[in-house]
């Protein structure tokens, strides 16, 4: 491959297909290089997609986009083995168009990503492996891939590869991931036939429901499981953190396995067919593991940089706004003539942090730490909430006063005045 770029793009998920996109947009010649067999055949995801994020790069991106459904409706479950407390959040303002949030399958939504960004000039190739970045003088100037004679020059290369980013460890750019920097989640997809799901959530052709759980899902290790309805299937996971995974001696096969004979799960997936499993990454490190993501010729953008919201199960937004953000980095240098040294490239972090990725990464900055420290809000608290509620509804002859005594007396037994006021300073520590 004796051709010059301007650009190389690492990866074709969403971060690499915003970026690639907003270049070949933006008049650069960019080659995009993939490990897979087709862009998305290496991607995992539940798979929930940001309206936002995709309009801002293709603002009509609903003419051909393979979407499942627009969600309608959100539901929040705490969880005890056989319970949960819930909130339920549905509203006829989330069945106007334009919709806001989407279920999607991965594979189908990256394949047409991608078709977009060669459509608008970029070289895609793959079955094809970066294994290493050219440095010739501190400055990244193109990457060697598996392919005989496979070595490919470039202005500047953006590492889209996703989550543990080998690149970027070989080249020093950044350490080995951290096991408790990084959650371990798994997924399948039961399928069902379209008017059993919409009777079994209660609506209708189009619409959809996403439920977000928390508690004893996730077997006292930090982390959560989730259920999207698809138009014809439902995708179910749960993610913990890979350090628990370690300690608890617990696999994810058999937490997802529990999570499926959870009396509030298994009626909806009953009689299901499950056709796909799979398992992968997510970082949740948060704002204070993200690593340089600039330098000479090179910038980091997606999950390779770290960039994900754990607590609202934000990612494939994050991927494609680092993305584009990257690529118009470049396109303005390139405009302007400017050389893209680590100098220049600095102006990638400044839009980087005028946005919401850092703004909102910076927020839950402590989150980590301290959900990570503090598992009674995984085990002992999901507990209480249930018996709580459980007290308080069951109708058996004990007044009210009676019944909040009691409750405020398990919950005292179980944390003390003391633990229970420092468990909610913890709380809006990780979340203010
Ligand atoms: P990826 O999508 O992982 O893409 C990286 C690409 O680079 C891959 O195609 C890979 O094959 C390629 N690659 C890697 N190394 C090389 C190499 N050396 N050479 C060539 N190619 C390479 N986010 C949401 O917004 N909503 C959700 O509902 C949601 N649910 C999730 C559920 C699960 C189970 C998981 C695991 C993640 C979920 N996420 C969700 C997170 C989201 O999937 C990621 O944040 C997003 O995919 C990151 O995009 P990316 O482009 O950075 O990385």
């Amino acid at each position: 491959m004796a051709e010059r770029f301007d650009v190389i793009v690492v990866g074709a998920g969403m971060a690499g297909n915003a970026a690639a996109y907003t270049l070949a947009k933006g008049g650069l010649k960019v080659l995009q290089i993939e490990r897979g067999e087709t862009p998305g055949s290496k991607n995992v995801q539940g798979a929930i997609l940001y309206a936002d994020a995709i309009e801002k790069i293709i603002p009509d991106f609903r003419d051909d986009a393979p979407l499942e459904r627009h969600l309608i409706e959100q539901r929040v479950w705490v969880m005890d083995d056989a319970s949960y407390v819930g909130t339920h959040y549905r509203s006829e303002d989330f069945n106007k168009p334009p919709y806001n949030r989407y279920t999607i399958i991965r594979v189908h939504f990256d394949q047409w990503f991608n078709k977009k960004a060669r459509e608008a000039g970029v070289l895609t190739i793959c079955e094809t492996t970066v294994t290493d970045l050219l440095i010739e003088g501190g400055k990244v100037v193109g990457v060697r891939t598996d392919r005989q004679g496979g070595e490919v020059r470039a202005d500047a290369v953006i590492l889209a590869d996703g989550v543990n980013s080998r690149l970027a460890v070989k080249a020093g750019f950044q350490p080995e991931i951290k096991p408790e920097n990084v959650a371990l989640a798994v997924k399948e997809i039961h399928f069902l036939p379209q008017e059993t799901i919409e009777a079994r959530f209660n609506i209708g052709e189009e619409e959809g429901v996403a439920i977000e759980m928390a508690g004893k899902i996730s077997a006292g290790m930090m982390g959560t499981g989730f259920l999207y309805t698809n138009k014809e299937s439902i995708t179910l996971g749960v993610g913990c953190m890979l350090s628990d995974f370690k300690q608890q001696k617990i696999s994810p096969y058999e937490l997802l396995d529990r999570m499926k004979t959870h009396p509030s799960i298994a009626p909806l997936i009953a009689g299901s067919e499950m056709k796909e499993y799979a398992a992968h990454l997510i970082p949740e490190g948060g704002y204070n593991a993200i690593p340089q993501v600039y330098g000479d010729g090179w910038m980091i953008a997606g999950d390779a940089g770290q960039f994900v919201n754990g607590i609202h199960r934000e990612g494939s937004n994050l991927a494609m706004t680092t993305g584009m953000l990257a690529a118009q980095t470049l396109v303005e240098l390139r405009a302007a003539d400017k050389p893209f040294s680590a100098a220049n490239l600095a102006e990638y972090k400044k839009k980087l942090d005028d946005s919401f990725v850092m703004k909102d990464l910076k927020k839950y900055r402590r989150m980590p730490e301290i959900f990570h420290k503090n598992k009674q809000f995984f085990t002992t608290y999901p507990d209480l909430l249930s018996r709580a509620a459980q007290t308080l509804i069951r109708v058996d002859g004990v007044d009210k006063k009676t019944k909040e005594k009691e409750i405020k007396k398990s919950f005292i037994a179980s944390r003390s005045l003391f633990g229970l006021i420092g468990d909610a300073f913890k709380f809006w520590r990780a979340v203010e």
